[in-house]
């Protein structure tokens, strides 16, 4: 039986390959990681964050089997150009065709079902998300090893790792709340994107640059960040969302952006 780790480049993923190592021993294990870029494509701002690529280099071998990188050989905005559609909360088709079609291909041209089992890195505060991710990968078994306890906190598995002498990524330092895509994601909310306008403003104006580019391709605006004003829900661009916060500052406003709305990621498992 092989234990295939789907790896994020995140702590959790990483901290359930451990649980995994724990229980079974590392000979059977395969970790995964899927790409979300070329893998030699080094342009600063596509794909994931260039620490992300350092903390799984670094942090893989404790969980120890061996490591399969996976790539369809294109980044976000090469998905939503082809499909004709801004992805956002409700449809998602670059985690789909980049993460989960990635690995569910690269799975199925190599075991049997009854061959693997997959490991995923949903916690015990996410448990909910569970069911949908096992029906959404069968006939293969999943199993969510940080569901279990001891529960863990994202800030102990970041402790975790670090024992090992390797860094947190460094993300997470930096206020967002998961490593994927950068800290960009098209699922994220309000307080998601001040935070990556704030830290990152050059990867903030990569993304507004694509996102204004795939607008005119498709012939439509379709902007997906999410602002209820009044009890109406708008949906704003990079650009036009950009611009709210700087007519904030201008006029020195406290920022009308609702900080806590952090929206949510998680590619493998929002299926
Ligand atoms: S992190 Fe967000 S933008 Fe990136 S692939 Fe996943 S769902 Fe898409």
């Amino acid at each position: 039986m092989k234990r295939i780790v789907f790896l994020s480049g995140g702590i959790g993923s990483w901290a359930a390959g451990m649980r995994v190592k724990e229980k079974y021993g590392s000979d059977d294990i395969i970790n995964i990681f899927t790409d979300t870029k070329k893998k030699n494509d080094r342009h600063p701002h596509r794909g994931e964050d260039q620490d992300l690529y350092r903390f799984l280099n670094e942090s893989w071998s404790y969980i120890g089997g061996g490591l399969e990188w996976v790539s369809v050989g294109k980044h976000i905005w090469q998905v939503f150009e082809e499909v004709r559609y801004m992805a956002n909360t409700r449809l998602d088709p670059c985690s789909r065709i980049l993460k989960r079609e990635a690995a569910r291909n690269w799975i199925e041209k190599r075991f049997a079902p009854e061959e693997v089992t997959l490991y995923l890195g949903i916690d015990w505060t996410e448990e909910h998300r569970s069911k949908k991710c096992r029906e959404y990968w069968k006939p293969y078994q999943v199993e969510f090893p940080l569901i279990n306890e001891p529960y863990l906190s994202k800030e102990d598995m970041c402790l975790w790792v670090e024992r090992y002498g390797v860094n947190r990524p460094r993300l997470y330092d930096m206020g967002f709340s998961h490593n994927n895509c950068g800290g960009f994601c098209v699922k994220a909310g309000q307080g998601h994107f001040y935070n990556l306008l704030k830290q990152m403003p050059e990867r903030y104006a990569y993304h507004e640059a694509k996102q204004e580019e795939l607008f005119l391709v498709i012939g439509k605006r379709f902007p997906f960040i999410r602002r209820t004003v009044d009890k109406q829900i708008n949906y704003l661009s990079l650009k036009e969302f950009r611009k709210l916060v700087e007519k904030d500052e201008l006029n020195n406003n406290e920022t009308s952006i609702d900080l806590m709305d952090i929206g949510g990621c998680g590619c493998f498992n929002d299926v």
